[in-house]
């Protein structure tokens, strides 16, 4: 492990994993809480993504593929994706309104609130559409072909507990999964919205940092992606 802090990566994603494994066996008496308790689970796997994509956890490849299967498995998203849609166009364009697949500019001329709902609405489609097409294009890439293992290997997972039961793959992880691509989508576009000069908006409180990564810190990620994100504070530098 690069940085022993991530035992609380892990320790987050074991009590995640015992969650969603709870509420797939109780789904019947839970329901509707088991679909928040489950994104609720999926959002924060991707706070754990996010600073993997960027850095991962191990050193050793043979533990990061594991990491990588474990944390697509938990939200149903691939890493390939992230650091396609995230790493490889959001860290370059950063909000370029001509670059950046998801840029918040144009819907910020519809006035903050407005732009934000439509915003939401619409950016996990377009997500899809430039991803698809920049998948075509780079067909002789490995992350290609990985991203092809992955989505395989995410569809016989989901399909395996499809026949375990129909009802709590819905409502404990397909809905989830959906639901999860629009707080993603409002997610970025509270960090970029009403910004200048490839800036975003920070947040320094120090509880929500702790509670979610550092998450809260930007712009410093933005300066220094590769940077763990333990070590990201209002002063990095
Ligand atoms: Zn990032």
């Amino acid at each position: 492990m690069r940085y022993l802090i991530d035992f609380y990566s892990l320790l987050c994603l074991f009590l995640i994993s015992v969650g969603k494994i709870f509420i797939f066996v109780h789904v019947d008496s839970l329901v509707f809480a088991a679909f928040f308790i489950s994104l609720t689970g999926s959002m924060f796997t991707m706070l754990i993504k996010h600073n993997h994509c960027h850095l991962t956890i191990f050193r050793a490849a043979p533990l990061n593929y594991i990491m990588d299967n474990w944390l697509n498995v938990l939200p149903v998203t691939s890493t390939s994706s992230v650091k396609i849609v995230h790493n490889i166009n959001h860290h370059d364009a950063v909000n370029d309104e001509n670059i950046d697949w998801v840029s918040t500019k144009r819907f910020e001329k519809r006035g903050n609130l407005v732009g934000c709902i439509l915003y939401v609405l619409t950016a996990p489609y377009l997500t899809v559409i430039k991803k698809s097409e920049w998948l075509s294009k780079n067909k002789n890439r490995r992350i290609f072909k990985y991203n092809l293992l992955e989505n395989i290997m995410l569809i016989i997972t989901v399909i395996l507990l499809g026949l375990i039961s129909f009802k709590a793959v819905l409502i404990v992880i397909i809905l989830p999964a959906m639901a999860l691509q629009f707080v993603l989508a409002l997610v970025n576009y509270l960090q970029h919205f009403d910004t200048k000069d490839r800036n975003s908006n920070d947040i320094y409180w120090k509880w929500f940092n702790f509670l979610f990564f550092n998450v809260g810190y930007h712009n410093r990620h933005h300066d220094y992606p590769s940077l763990h994100w333990s070590l990201l504070s209002k002063d990095t530098k």
